[in-house]
């Protein structure tokens, strides 16, 4: 980590020590991505952005809760509220990805009624997306299947999308067409990004 942290400081650093000098006056972030912990799905390499141009919010499978003002640590909110409203950002970009383990899980319930700890807060987490994956179950005879976990993997994008839109900021913004909300996902094998159409809800390669 240290060899890779010196090769940043005397190589990606050095070059773009301006920018770092302007960022150290504010960031103004345009595209805020929520992408998956998952280490084969990271949105700057991806997207090959520089320092300051993405706010990325990553957790198991990329999910976006529902608007909820119950008791509770809301981080994915908190952020979201903080890019929407003080950061104002253009563009809300949600990224899945394959073999999604969170999305696994989801699908086969794998990880239900586990102890807090032993993984019961990922169970708890993706229990969101309960009722996607009951379509997903019902759709496919074998969910052993890629097409299967694939048809998981999109789905879930579009919840997060779905919740997204339950939040009375982002309803607003997106309303007055100063705010865009988009699905993405990342194959990991050969590396292409599909996009979603915003009307037929489909994805296909960028
Ligand atoms: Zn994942």
């Amino acid at each position: 980590m240290i060899e890779g942290y010196r090769r940043f400081r005397n190589g990606g650093w050095a070059l773009q020590r301006e920018r770092w000098a302007q960022l150290a006056e504010g960031q103004s972030p345009r595209v805020m991505v929520i992408a998956c912990s998952d280490s084969r799905s990271e949105p700057s390499q991806i997207f090959d952005t520089n320092p300051g141009e993405i706010f990325v919010v990553r957790n198991v499978a990329a999910l976006v809760p529902p608007f909820e003002t119950t008791p509770g640590r809301h981080g994915v909110s908190a952020a979201l509220e903080f890019a929407v409203q003080f950061l104002g950002v253009g563009e809300i970009v949600v990224m899945g990805h394959g073999l999604c383990g969170g999305c696994h899980a989801a699908l086969h319930r794998s990880m239900a009624g586990a102890e807090p700890g032993r993984g019961g807060f990922v169970a708890d987490w993706i229990a969101m997306l309960d009722e996607a994956s009951d379509k997903v179950r019902s759709t496919y005879a074998d969910i052993e299947t890629r097409e299967a976990a694939h048809a998981m993997e999109l789905a879930a994008v579009r919840v997060s999308l779905d919740n997204l839109g339950t939040f009375p900021c982002i309803q607003e913004k997106v309303r007055r067409g100063t705010l865009k909300l988009r699905g993405a996902f990342f194959t990991i094998g050969d590396g292409v990004l599909h996009v979603m159409d915003e009307t037929t809800g489909e994805f296909s390669p960028a």
